[in-house]
Parts: structure tokens; C-alpha cells; sequence
């Protein structure tokens, strides 16, 4: 079925006629409707640390004023609603930043092998205090792509994140880079870096939508951990961007799999 619509715009000439197909309305339902259940989304998401954050300053102003004790806890309290609100905000930010230059392909030089490792240093105190090991395969010489420096380490540092939010205490996150090679997947030489965990595990339902804005397997647990809800999405923008591919296998109660594909060189070879 075809439609035919008249769009009145100052940046369209008088009487220009579009025709869109039936897909493409459909398309832009769509499109709308993602539109509105993010501002949806991120209303809410916004409404929780506020409405808390209104209730421990009415509380500090009467009942808990006189009361040092009370007091200190209540704005520790504040305090981590306030930062849930900077992380979510920076998270949006980020969001549309990639969601913004998504079509053009980065093309810096990358030491893979390099940037893992200032991700796992960076990290180290994190993984640390949740007790997870964090241990890394490595090949010692370079491993050089063309790629968006700045997002890369993003990607790393999101799913190694993950790997010890979700991970159990005194647990391992394995992390694994290959060397260059043919990769079927992306049709051109390519690298695979592996985030593997031995934690909660993700249930095969809901693997397909981890990417999703907002969307979490178990939203109390992942509030509670100060989960924005953006990592995943933020990531497979970034691969998207890259060219590359996400793959996700995980068993419930064992642990999970992340694998990251990403081409070597920004343009593929003429076959
Ligand atoms: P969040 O900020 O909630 O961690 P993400 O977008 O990074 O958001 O992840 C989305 C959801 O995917 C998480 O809420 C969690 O339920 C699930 N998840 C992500 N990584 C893992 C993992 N390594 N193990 C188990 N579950 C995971």
C-alpha cells in the first residue's frame, strides 16, 4: 500500500508532494513512539532521586533538625541520589553525542592492547572493593585500529563495569583480545575483545533487548547498584559506529559473555 502525503514545510518548495511508502509511516510511528517513551523514560528515571531528594530536605528541615545523627545520614543519602542524577545526565549526554556522528566512521589509530590495559588500572580499585578479580589476556605486542580513542575506552569500561556490577563477590571478569584476522562476521580483517564473568547471569529472554534505552533485567537491583540503564545502549551505538559487531551469550547463575568485533581498518578492502 502506498500513501500519498503533502508535507508543508518552509523547507520544502510550495506543492512539493511526498510519497512514503507504507513501511516508511510505519517508520515513523515508530520512531515517535521511541521518542516518547524516552522522554517518558527519562522523565521518570530524573523523578525518583528528586522526589527523594525534596523529602530529605523537608525532612532535615523539621523532624530531623535538631538530630547530628539523622542529618549525616540523610545527606549521605542526598548525596548518592544527587550523583544517580549527574551519572544519568552524563549518560544522556554520551548517548547523544554517538547517537549524533553515528554515521561517520572514526578514524584515529587505537593500540587496543594498550588502552585495555589503562582500562583495567582505571578499574582496579573498583573491582577491588567488590572483591572481583580482574584478569587479562593480552597478546604483548601491538594491536593497532582505526578507531574513536575516547569511545573505545568507554565501550571497555562500560562492559568491564558490568562484568563487576553483575559479577559476585570474589568473583573474575576475564577480559581477551585477539590478534587481527579475517572475521566472517564483518567480512574484512578484524579483532574480537571478550569481557567474560562468572556472575547473576542475563535469562535468554531478555539478552535481546539489553541494548535498549533504559531497559534492565532487574531495574531494583541495578537502581540499587547505581545503574543508569544507558551502558549497554551507549556501547552498541559506539560498535555501530565502529562497524562492528556485539554478541552476547550468557547462562543464568554461571555467568555472562561479551564479545566485541571490531574492524582493523575504518575502510573495508575491495573484495
Ligand atoms: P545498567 O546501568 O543498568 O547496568 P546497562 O545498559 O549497562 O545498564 O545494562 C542493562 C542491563 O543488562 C543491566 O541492568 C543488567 O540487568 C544487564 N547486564 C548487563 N551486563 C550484565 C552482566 N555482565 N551480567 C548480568 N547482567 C548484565
Amino acid at each position: 500500500t502506498t500513501f500519498e502525503v503533502t508535507v508543508n514545510s518552509t523547507t520544502l518548495e510550495t506543492g512539493t508532494v511526498v510519497v512514503l511508502s507504507f513501511q516508511d509511516l510505519t517508520a515513523l510511528e515508530q520512531a515517535e513512539d521511541m521518542r516518547r517513551d524516552f522522554v517518558a523514560n527519562v522523565s521518570h528515571e530524573m523523578r525518583t532521586p528528586l522526589t527523594s531528594l525534596q523529602g530529605f530536605i523537608e525532612t532535615l528541615r523539621g523532624p530531623a533538625k535538631n538530630d547530628p545523627d539523622a542529618s549525616d545520614r540523610f545527606l549521605e543519602i542526598m548525596e548518592s541520589e544527587a550523583g544517580r542524577m549527574n551519572r544519568l545526565v552524563e549518560d544522556l549526554l554520551s548517548l547523544s553525542r554517538v547517537e549524533s556522528d553515528i554515521r561517520v566512521r572514526p578514524t584515529s589509530r587505537v593500540y587496543l592492547n594498550l588502552l585495555i590495559n589503562e582500562v583495567i588500572a582505571a578499574l582496579t580499585p573498583v573491582a577491588a572493593a567488590k572483591d572481583v578479580s580482574l584478569v587479562a589476556h593480552i597478546p604483548k605486542h601491538d594491536v593497532e585500529i582505526a578507531g574513536d580513542r575516547e569511545q573505545l575506552w568507554q565501550v571497555i569500561s562500560n562492559l568491564i563495569e558490568n562484568a563487576i556490577k553483575y559479577g559476585v563477590e570474589g568473583g573474575t571478569a576475564t577480559i581477551g583480545l585477539t590478534e587481527p584476522e579475517y572475521d566472517p562476521a564483518i567480512m574484512q580483517d578484524g579483532v574480537q575483545i571478550t569481557f567474560n564473568d562468572d556472575g547473576i547471569g542475563i535469562p535468554s529472554h531478555a539478552i535481546a533487548r539489553l541494548t535498549e534505552r533504559f531497559y534492565r533485567v532487574d531495574s531494583h537491583r541495578s537502581r540499587e547498584i547505581g545503574g543508569t540503564g544507558l551502558g549497554l545502549a551507549i556501547v552498541k551505538h559506539i560498535i555501530n559506529r565502529h562497524r562492528g559487531r556485539l554478541r552476547i551469550s550468557s547462562t543464568v547463575g554461571e555467568g555472562s559473555e561479551f564479545k566485541v568485533i571490531l574492524p582493523v581498518e575504518s575502510t573495508p578492502k575491495q573484495q
